[in-house]
């Protein structure tokens, strides 16, 4: 499994959302039964012993990955969405895009002390969406144990703000140097 051919799964798209920007689109990857059981299972498998209670996806494409490792794990999804789209009570966190800010929500009774959190996502860039995440399981008083991605955008060095001092796991399947 550690040597499944995740990439040429993943298809570059020039010039999207906007000129300049290549966007790694990774619905071939959903589309092909045993590729996405592979990369479901690789993301788990690093956090199999590590007591995980809940997996944290962020809007969109992290509920796609992040359902089925919660399954995995044996344990529970919590979505973190964009405003406004939580029914109840949320807590937020907002974060630095390269040009402007966003904001991520998740139910104010989601997590709490005593869970053990998991954040996945489909691709990490910049890993800003992925640390503001983090961010917001600690305010909520729940233990931050990694995060897991598919396709990890080397280049743009996420992994020592993620890592942290090192007691932070960064689990990503594929890197783009
Ligand atoms: P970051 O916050 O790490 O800079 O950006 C990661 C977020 O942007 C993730 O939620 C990810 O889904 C989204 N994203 C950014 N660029 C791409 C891309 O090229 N392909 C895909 N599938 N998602 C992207």
């Amino acid at each position: 499994m550690a040597d499944f051919d995740f990439a040429s799964r993943i298809i570059d798209i020039p010039d999207y959302p906007e000129p300049g920007v290549v966007f790694k689109d990774i619905t071939p990857l959903f589309a092909d039964a045993e590729a996405m059981r592979c990369a479901v299972e690789a993301i788990a498998k690093p956090f199999q012993d590590a007591g995980i209670t809940k997996v944290i996806g962020p809007e969109a494409r992290g509920f796609m990955v992040g359902v089925p490792v919660a399954l995995e794990l044996g344990a529970g999804f919590v979505p973190a969405r964009k405003p406004g789209k939580l029914p109840r009570e949320t807590v937020s966190v907002n974060y630095e895009l390269e040009y402007g800010t966003d904001t991520l929500e998740i139910h104010a009774d989601a997590l709490g002390a005593g869970d053990r959190v998991l954040i996945v996502d489909d691709l990490v860039a910049t890993g800003g969406t992925a640390a503001a995440t983090g961010k917001l399981v600690r305010e909520m008083g729940a233990e931050l144990v990694g995060y897991g991605c598919i396709l990890e955008l080397a280049f743009l060095n996420p992994r020592p703000l993620l890592e942290e001092d090192g007691s932070v796991r960064f689990v990503s399947l594929v890197q783009v140097q």
